[in-house]
């Protein structure tokens, strides 16, 4: 009941799977499973009948999306170049490899703490299984995570080295969230608010009022660590409690150290706030591996990004967007700058 009475309050947490339903008049709310996880779009329409239309272009796109993309279907187009591309150069559309474009672009600014061939010792993990890879195997597999081997030109899409694959899990649903966003847009829509799982946009605001957006508590479950106000912006939190098991006190989890090949451990959870969800994505599973320290660095390089990072001991830092000079001073526990206010 916390969660539906957390709904009723007007807040949304990204993370947590929500059942929520339309809690004022010409707001339409609408959830479907896709991606493996829960996309919501809410909507502000002009009759009910837009507003049906544009949700199922939503959903349709997030399908779209999905079955380009999914590393789990065998047809899709990043199954074939996981099939193909470490025998020849694989051709692939426009639209994939842009995103491996982009998500080059994020290895690079992060000097491999984003990498989609992590996927290449990723795919030996299964956390349902609670089966993790012996460390041979990390130690045989870890050369092919490689991002510099991951060779793109001319829509052709090319392995350098053996045993490579890619997996865009960490910037997939933001990308697929950006597109809701701009569909939504073109069916007339001026409000709405689309998440899957921890990405989320929102498209203007909520009647007047910045939407309440709540950080759930890595280690409390059902609990918000925080909530912050936003209008027009991106959040993606990424954290390790998601997919996870527990092997000797160790957590075994999904978001994978490039360095290692293993659970990256320098965060519990990492909100990355922004202009598009395509960045934040990819942003907040860059800065979960790299840790609060480097994470932070890197996230002050950015224009219009800011960063929330729960360490390994609980803390919390704030990007000094998000930094408020009365709480610097003790006078108060609300930190905000920037007209955000991030309320603990
Ligand atoms: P989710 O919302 O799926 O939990 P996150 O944005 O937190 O996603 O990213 C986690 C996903 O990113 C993993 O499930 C995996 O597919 C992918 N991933 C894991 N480690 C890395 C990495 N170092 N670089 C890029 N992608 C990663
Ligand atoms: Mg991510």
């Amino acid at each position: 009941m916390a969660v539906v009475s957390a709904c009723l309050h007007g807040i949304r947490v990204p993370i947590l799977l929500l059942m929520c339903q339309t809690v004022q008049a010409e707001w339409f709310s609408q959830q479907q499973s896709i991606m493996g996880t829960v996309v919501t779009v809410e909507l502000h329409h002009a009759e009910p009948g837009q507003a049906t239309r544009c949700a199922d272009q939503v959903f349709a796109e997030m399908r779209r999306i999905d079955e380009l993309m999914s590393p789990y279907r065998p047809d899709s187009e990043v199954s074939s170049v996981n099939r193909d591309a470490g025998i020849e150069a694989v051709r692939i559309g426009d639209e994939l490899f842009s995103l491996l474009q982009q998500a080059n672009d994020f290895s690079v600014l992060s000097a491999g703490a984003f990498d989609i061939t992590f996927a290449s010792i990723g795919y030996h993990y299964d956390y349902r299984r609670e089966q993790q890879p012996s460390q041979n195997l990390i130690d045989e597999t870890l050369p092919a995570v490689d991002y510099r081997k991951l060779m793109l030109k001319d829509r052709m899409v090319r392995f350098a080295s053996p045993g490579m694959r890619i997996d865009l899990g960490g910037i997939a649903k933001g990308y697929a969230v950006d597109r809701s966003v701009e569909l939504l847009q073109r069916c007339g829509i001026s409000e709405a608010l689309v998440s899957a799982g921890g990405d989320s946009r929102i498209l203007g605001d909520r009647g007047g009022r910045p939407w309440m957006m709540g950080i759930q508590h890595p280690r409390t479950a059902e609990g918000l660590a925080l909530a912050i106000p936003l209008a027009n912006s991106a959040i993606s939190t990424s954290g390790d409690y998601q997919r996870f098991f527990l092997r000797n006190g160790e957590r075994i989890h999904h978001i994978i150290d490039p360095d290692t090949g293993k659970s990256a451990n320098r965060s519990w959870s990492v909100s990355v706030i922004g202009p598009n969800a395509t960045a934040t994505d990819a942003l907040s599973t860059t800065l979960f591996v790299l840790g609060a320290e480097q994470g932070l660095a890197l996230i002050e390089t950015l224009e219009d990004m800011d960063a929330i990072i729960i360490d390994s001991e609980g803390v919390i830092h704030y990007s000094s967007g998000l930094k408020d000079p009365l709480a610097e001073r003790g006078e108060n526990r609300q930190k905000a700058v920037s007209g955000r206010q991030v309320q603990e």
